[in-house]
């Protein structure tokens, strides 16, 4: 597979999981404004949404600006080098995690550096 392909292999990927983790967020909040229609002002609906934020899709959301930041990544040429050591990150980690920030050596050295935790949660995968 030439480079360019491949990129344009991760950045279809990046888009089709946007769209999931979307949806699945708007699919959450819809059933929480469902479960209690109360005054909804503006205030109101600031505190809703830090509430999902929080407490419901704090996952979601994290792997959501992961996503978003490989996506940048690609726009400015960064992508699939490590944030840590610059080093790349193997083919075979980006096919499977394409938002993968960190190669597997400092996804593993990140454990008490980084605070990241519930995006580690998100990089298990160990190649
Ligand atoms: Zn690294």
């Amino acid at each position: 597979m030439k480079k360019g392909d491949a990129k344009t292999n991760y950045r279809q990927q990046l888009l089709s999981a946007r769209s999931d983790l979307l949806f699945s967020l708007g699919a959450k909040a819809e059933s929480i404004a469902s479960l209690g229609r109360v005054n909804e002002d503006d205030q109101a609906q600031a505190s809703h949404e830090e509430f999902i934020s929080l407490r419901l899709n704090g996952l979601d959301y994290q792997k959501l600006r992961m996503v978003e930041e490989a996506l940048d990544r690609l726009d400015s040429g960064e992508y699939g080098l490590c944030l840590a050591c610059d080093e790349p990150i193997s083919p075979r980690r980006l096919e499977a995690l394409p938002w993968a920030r960190y190669c597997v050596h400092c996804q593993d050295q990140a454990s008490v550096d980084f605070d990241e935790r519930p995006a580690r949660l998100l990089e298990v995968v160990t190649y």
